[in-house]
């Protein structure tokens, strides 16, 4: 897992879904399944104790707090529809 601090942080993840052509599937509000190269990951996007943003992903890259695309796939799904609760 990591903890998301910058949408910076983001940038190589998302150019590699975008190569890889993820596709994320809504699970429900904060949980998702992204595909990878064995299947799909299930990715959790949760606030921590302090209001940070921590993400998990089940894959080896997460596990050793990387950055990697299924979170930055999933992120951008879930940051949208958090917005749209914000909204509503
Ligand atoms: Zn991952």
């Amino acid at each position: 897992m990591f903890i998301l601090q910058s949408i910076e942080q983001l940038e190589k993840a998302i150019i590699k879904a975008k190569k890889t052509r993820t596709q994320v599937k809504f699970i429900k509000f904060g949980v998702y399944a992204v595909s990878g190269s064995n299947g799909f990951y299930t990715v959790k996007c949760e606030r921590g104790a302090h209001g940070e943003k921590i993400v998990n992903c089940e894959c080896l890259g997460a596990s050793k707090g990387l950055v990697c695309y299924h979170a930055a796939s999933a992120l951008a799904l879930h940051v949208g529809l958090a917005r749209q609760r914000q909204a509503a």
